[in-house]
């Protein structure tokens, strides 16, 4: 009888929400540190989210509230050998892109990631929005237009790394059964991957869409590839955890994601700078106790 193989995990979350991010209450800095000693996570990058308009502007964290958030994390790191890193998840909206690009300026963080839960004023990541997204029009056409958006924030500069690539996923099942597979993904989506490479800007695994009911991670293997085909040299992995049980969740499903698109590093960013580091130095075999 073969044993099963053994769990692998990756030692650093990329997509944390702390209590600023009022989906993820109760969920401080300080208990995310103990819950990775614990587990063997080496390396935190929180990411609250940052929403400057819209009807959730304050589903996140404030202006004014950053820079207290920013040193929280600072005060928590003296206590802890994992590595902490100051990052901040924030929506993209076009018209708002100097205020963003003026705030973001202003504070200093590891890791600035871009995310589209809003495209033309229609939030996919909620199950009464979404459908209204993609009724009524070819599931294409409706996938020109997100990821047009999605090369928009790419060109923006304002971003590190970009969250769940094909978050729409998330509440497609509303609108048809079959989920949608890479072949329909439009043709947008190429020019968004190779603004990604001239941009230098990362992709994100996220395995958040296992814990949507999704059965998947984001994004789908086809797309991974394709980044992967066109330069994209920078890949990230997260739980896009909102509580402390989650984090570090799920990434052996990531892992195998990342290597079977063909990838054998993962990066880190410190001061908005990336490093890659091997997929063998940042996987843990039989994770610690949870
Ligand atoms: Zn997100
Ligand atoms: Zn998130």
């Amino acid at each position: 009888m073969t044993s099963p193989p053994p769990i692998t995990w990756i030692r650093k979350d990329y997509h944390v929400h702390e209590s600023h991010s009022s989906d993820a209450p109760g969920a401080s800095v300080e208990k995310y540190c103990r819950v990775a000693e614990r587990r063997g996570i080496d390396e935190i990058a929180f990411t609250s989210h940052f929403i400057i308009s819209g009807p959730d502007w304050d589903f996140g964290l404030r202006p004014h509230q950053i820079q207290g958030y920013l040193e929280e994390i600072e005060r928590v790191q003296e206590t802890t050998e994992v590595v902490l890193r100051r990052g901040i998840e924030v929506d993209y909206f076009p018209v708002e892109e100097r205020v963003l690009e003026g705030i973001i300026d202003d504070h200093e963080f590891d890791f600035v990631l871009g995310s589209l839960h809003y495209i033309r004023g229609i939030d996919v990541g909620s199950s009464r929005d979404s459908p209204r997204f993609f009724t009524g029009r070819p599931l294409e056409e409706s996938l020109n237009i997100y990821f047009d958006g999605w090369r928009e924030a790419v060109e923006s500069g304002l971003f590190d790394a970009m969250a769940h690539p094909d978050y729409f996923r998330k509440y497609l099942h509303l609108t048809r059964a079959e989920p949608a597979t890479w072949e329909e993904y439009g043709t947008t989506v190429y020019e968004a991957l190779d603004s990604l490479r001239s941009h230098g800007v990362g992709v994100e695994v996220n395995t958040s869409g296992l814990r949507h009911g999704l059965g998947d991670i984001y994004p789908v293997k086809g797309f991974l590839e394709a980044a992967r085909e066109a330069g994209v040299d920078r890949v990230t992995v997260g739980s896009d955890c909102h509580s402390v049980d989650d984090l570090g969740l799920e990434t052996q499903r990531a892992l195998r994601r990342v290597e079977n698109a063909g990838y054998g590093h993962l990066c880190i960013y410190e001061g908005r700078k990336n490093r890659k580091f091997r997929l063998s130095d940042v996987v843990m075999r039989e994770p610690r106790q949870l």
